[in-house]
């Protein structure tokens, strides 16, 4: 087995015990991403000096017997956190040669913890997109298959991760960025209560619904990566001054036979890949075998979300990308007034989509059509709230399907914004509703030449995301499921 192999959990146990050291483990991926980065497009930045510096530091504290909690292992973040003295872009042009000042607190979290960064990893520009093909910086693949996107907009992190370019990685979830790639890549994703996680350094897309989040090969993994991310943040007045759970400690209290699951009527619909379909009932005959009671539920107001969900996005990045005017930093393209320097930084600055957002959101957005768009969609979202409320007073968790197909081909989907939108059908609700939710693999079906994972969604009341990962936790070790093994 190779030292890139391992996962975050036993890479910090066997540094801890002094079996390997930091800078062999470090220098394991950095070769690895050598070999492989120009090919995959995980990474936007590899920073190597930087992590072999860090590594010989944890090494230090593990020599002197003050290791921290995750002493040692590499981790990838994506480029959406900022890192003092590291590129950040946030996969935009706009932001390109952009070195933060300051340092993200999740990213100074992992660091304290003892993480090593390894670099920074590609994603859709400023989060925008489910395929990571709206980056300035190239198509990601999927290392299940390299024709397939490995989902966006965290795609680089879930490809970082499931190509073992790296042991765990951060993402971000506005409406599924973190759960949709993980599904995509055969991941645990996490997507926590919103305010679990600070979003200070983080560059905004929609800040009523971004959230912070680990991506790894295990639910163990994903859940000690969070711990090591999550907590209150006085510089963040939207983060949650709540305890944090040592949510790793206690996956596996859970009691099956108590378990009540709620499966949303309106989840397995039309358009839902039967193969998909399948792959979550085997996963929930499991549940019913250990004991769990499995309800039907309805969610009414499901069919609303990806539409609210496109109104309020939009609205929210078309305000925070209004800071990018080529004045204080970032990309800036002299024009002859100032208003031609807007104009021309600006369209040199953002892609497509971005444009189309930032158009639809300053629509929406408009004296005569507030009312009839951003107002409404924020009623939407109420009642998509109320849904859950009412459906959590009666069972513990939700499960449905991460997305309704497998990994779909480059260049599929990037023509189409509105059929690239939809593959977002399952995982806006709870993001509107500002849930937590996982996304952990149940099985891999056979698309043409390829075997691709497929994904399961559980959702859980606000700050219950402890129940959640016991269930990922308990599914995890009911099941067959294998992460792809390194080429
Ligand atoms: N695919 C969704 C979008 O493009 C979600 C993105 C995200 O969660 N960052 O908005």
């Amino acid at each position: 087995m190779e030292l890139y192999e391992l996962g975050l959990k036993e890479a910090a146990d066997q540094i801890k015990a002094g079996k390997i050291t930091s800078v062999e483990l470090t220098k394991s991926y950095l070769d690895r991403i050598a070999s492989r980065n120009e090919e995959m497009k995980a990474y936007i930045t590899v920073c190597a000096d930087k992590a072999l510096e860090m590594a010989a530091e944890s090494d230090k504290r593990v020599k002197n017997g003050n290791p921290r909690l995750i002493e040692g292992v590499p981790v990838a973040i994506k480029d959406l956190f900022c890192t003092k003295g590291v590129q950040t872009t946030a996969g935009s042009h706009m932001l390109e040669g952009f070195v933060p000042p300051y340092e993200s607190t999740v990213t100074e979290n992992l660091w304290n913890a003892g993480a090593v960064m390894l670099g920074k990893t590609n994603m859709d520009e400023f989060a925008m997109g489910s395929s990571n093909e709206t980056s300035y910086f190239g198509d990601v693949k999927n290392p299940w298959d390299k024709t397939r996107t490995p989902g966006g907009s965290s795609g680089g992190s879930a490809t970082a991760v499931a190509d073992y370019l790296c042991a765990a990685a951060t993402g971000s979830d506005t409406g599924g960025s973190i759960r949709q790639p993980a599904a995509f890549t055969g991941l645990v994703g996490i997507k926590p209560t919103y305010g679990r996680c600070s979003r200070f350094g983080m560059v905004a897309f929609a800040s009523s619904l971004d959230q912070a989040g680990p991506m790894a090969r295990s639910v163990e993994d994903a859940a000690l990566m969070l711990r090591c991310m999550a907590g209150y943040d006085e510089k963040d007045s939207t983060s949650a001054d709540r305890p944090l759970n040592d949510y790793d400690e206690h996956l596996a209290e859970l009691d099956v036979k108590s378990l009540k699951i709620g499966l949303p009527e309106e989840y397995f619909i039309e358009g839902l890949d039967p193969v998909i379909k399948a792959e979550i009932d085997k996963a929930l005959e499991n549940f019913k075998q250990g004991g769990a009671e499995i309800k039907t539920v309805s969610l009414p107001h499901t069919k609303y979300a990806v539409p609210a969900y496109y109104i309020i996005a939009p609205a929210e990045a078309a305000s925070n990308l209004s800071r990018y005017d080529g004045m204080r930093y970032g990309l800036r393209v002299e024009g002859s007034n100032l208003n031609d320097t807007y104009c021309k930084t600006r369209s040199a600055g953002f892609g497509e989509e971005v444009k189309r957002r930032i158009m639809v959101g300053n629509y929406t957005l408009s004296s005569g059509y507030y009312d009839a768009y951003y107002t409404k969609a924020q009623k939407v979202r109420a009642l998509i709230a109320e849904d859950f409320n009412k459906v959590f007073e009666e069972v513990d968790v939700i499960i449905t399907p991460t997305t309704p197909t497998v990994a779909f081909e480059l260049g599929g989907k990037i023509t189409d914004p509105i059929a690239m939108y939809l593959n977002d059908v399952f995982t806006t609700p709870a993001s509107l509703a500002g849930l937590p939710g996982i996304s952990v693999p149940v099985g891999t079906v056979k698309d043409g030449e390829s075997e691709l994972p497929v994904g399961m969604q559980i959702l859980a009341k606000p700050f219950a995301l402890q129940t959640a990962m016991q269930v990922a936790y308990a599914h995890e070790q009911m099941t067959d499921f294998k992460m792809r093994s390194a080429e």
